[in-house]
Order: C-alpha cells, then structure tokens, then sequence
C-alpha cells in the first residue's frame, strides 16, 4: 500500500513525487507511454530557473527524476490503463501490475496535436515546433508560419513577431476561431499576415534536414504555392491525455480534469497536476509548480485521514 500513486512522469509528476518522498510518504510513479514527457521532445531550454545557460530537456528531466529517486520515490516503467477510484485506497493497473494507494496524483499531460504529414514528424525540432514560448527565441529576423484559427494561433503568432521579421497565420477557413478581442490583436498588428482557407500540403526540405518554406494549397480554388518561411509552428489544439478517467472523474468539455480546491479533482484524496488540468500555460515550470502543489495537497488530505 503507497501513501502516494503519481501518473506520469513529466514536471509535474516528477516534482510531486520529490514533494511526497521527501515528505517521508511512500510514493510511487508510473512513467507512462513517454517518460519525462514533453520536453523530452525539446533540444535547448532557456526558460527553466536556475539555469542562465541553458539546458536540454531530457537532462532537464533526467535530474528531475534522479532528485525523486534519491528521496526513496519509487519510479516504475508501465502505462496505467485501469483506475478504481471508488474510494481510497485506490486502485491503479498496468495490467500486468497493479498497486493501491491513500491518495493518486494525476499528471499525465497533454500531446499538441500534429498534422500528421511525413515532412512534419522529420522536420520537429529543426525548425517545426509545436511551442512559440519555448522556440520562438531561435528565429530572429526570420520569416516564419503559424498553422491554426484558433485564441492559441493568435497568441503564438503575436509573441513570435517579438523574433520574427513576418509572421504568416495559415487557417484552413476564411473565418478565426479565436475570440474578437484576440482578433484584433492579430488585424492590428503590422508583421501578421494570413493566408486564408488554406492547408499545408508539405512543409519543405526534408533533404536539406531544416525548414526552407511550405507548399500551400487552397482549399476553395486547389491552387497551390510555395511560402519561404524557416519556421513552422503548429497551434492547432491539445488533447489532454484523460482517456482512462472517463467516467470516473469530472472533465469538462475538452476532456481536461476538472480542480475545484486547489489541485483537488472530483473524487476526494484524487488530485490533479500539469497539463492534464491547465490549457493555458502549459510551460515546464507552472507543470512543476502545480505538482508541488498536488503533493502539499496529497499530504494534508492524508493527514486528515490519518
Ligand atoms: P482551438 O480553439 O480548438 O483551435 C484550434 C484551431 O486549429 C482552429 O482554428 C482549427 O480550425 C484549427 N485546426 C484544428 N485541427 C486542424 C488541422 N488538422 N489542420 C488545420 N487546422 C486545424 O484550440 P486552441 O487555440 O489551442 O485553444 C484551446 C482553448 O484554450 C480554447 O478554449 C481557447 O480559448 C483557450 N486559449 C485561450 C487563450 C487566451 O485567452 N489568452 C490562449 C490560448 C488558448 P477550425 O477553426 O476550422 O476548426
């Protein structure tokens, strides 16, 4: 029986299980289908505290985990597919293992979504991202794509015209999803500019291993067209990753869990960190800060059942 199960193994899962281990309660992780998470698929991280040089985001997440593990936080490879959560003690299963725990934390995270096409997978990190705040900074003065119609496209394409010398929203409609107030930012601001009802057909050069410009093609005339740009960053949605919770926790309409005190989910001693409950900072810092909360909250939920 563990005081603590944590789900996931990102920032957030991570920092609540140094929280909880260091607090003397016997904590286990479950890494999950990507260990570390996101920024394991990250190179430089300039943004991270404490590091005024830089670090990459797998030894980012290497020390996480080896912090955890010296406080005695017990770090199982495996993907949890199956949670009772009826009342503590919970229950959480691999499948193949299955462990009961006082109190879980829930830090599975969120996956951008991609496009899907062949130049994207073999491009990312050389020039397609999925994260202005984290990338932006590497394109100055350069010509640069943000995909998407919606409040996220908008806010990323006008914090990339800090860097960047033009910014071009491709959408696939000739109408923004995102609010009027976002809007307007956009309309308003002079390095923006749209390519309406239009789809990438391919994101060039795959060849040459960077970004050198994306064909474009009109869905309304099937014209198609090449755009020099040397960035490309996808806003086009998150999906939180909250399958398995279905039906047995509050979600709300985009499947992020829903928090009511704190990091407190519906079912009381379940709590929620990172990604799987915040769409809008999404940042490597707030997912380790909303796990330090989880585990502060996790250990006074236990002290009151104790
Ligand atoms: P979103 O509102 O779901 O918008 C996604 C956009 O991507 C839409 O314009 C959609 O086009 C487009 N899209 C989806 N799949 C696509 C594909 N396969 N190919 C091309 N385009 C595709 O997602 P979001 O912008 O990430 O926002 C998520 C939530 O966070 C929203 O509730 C938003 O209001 C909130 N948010 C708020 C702020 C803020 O207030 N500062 C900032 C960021 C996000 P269609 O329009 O044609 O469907």
């Amino acid at each position: 029986m563990y005081d603590v199960a944590i789900i996931g193994s990102g920032p957030a899962g991570l920092t609540a299980a140094i929280y909880t281990s260091r607090s003397e309660l016997k904590t286990v992780v479950f890494e999950g289908m990507s260990p570390g998470g996101q920024l394991m698929i990250t190179t430089e991280v300039e943004n991270f505290p404490a590091f005024p040089e830089g670090i990459q985001g797998p030894e980012l997440m290497k020390r996480m985990k080896e912090q955890a593990a010296k406080f005695k936080a017990e770090i199982k490879s495996g993907y949890i597919t199956e949670v009772g959560f009826s009342k503590s003690p919970f229950t959480i299963s691999t499948g193949s293992d299955e462990v009961t725990a006082k109190t879980v934390i829930i830090a599975t995270g969120s996956t951008a979504r991609w496009l899907g096409i062949d130049s994207e997978s073999k491009l990312r990190g050389k020039g397609v991202s999925a994260c202005a705040t984290c990338d932006g900074f590497f394109f100055k003065d350069k010509e640069i794509a943000v995909i998407g119609g919606g409040d996220s496209a908008i806010e990323e394409a006008s914090f990339l015209t800090r860097f960047a010398s033009k910014v071009t929203i491709i959408h696939r409609r000739d109408e923004l999803r995102a609010s009027e107030t976002m809007q307007k930012k956009a309309f308003d601001n002079e390095k923006i500019e749209f390519a309406w009802n239009s789809v990438i057909e391919e994101i060039l050069d795959v060849s040459k291993d960077k970004v050198t410009g994306i064909i474009l093609k009109n869905v309304k005339t099937g014209e198609t067209k090449t755009l020099p740009v040397e960035g490309v960053f996808l806003a086009i949605g998150y999906d939180p990753a909250t399958d398995i919770f279905k039906g047995k926790i509050e979600l709300d309409e985009k499947n992020y869990i829903v928090t009511k005190e704190n990091t407190q989910t519906s079912v009381p001693g379940v709590f929620a960190a990172g990604d799987v409950r915040d769409h809008l900072y999404r940042q490597g810092i707030t997912a380790a800060g909303d796990g330090c909360m989880a585990a502060i909250d996790a250990y006074r939920w236990l002290g009151g059942i104790k």
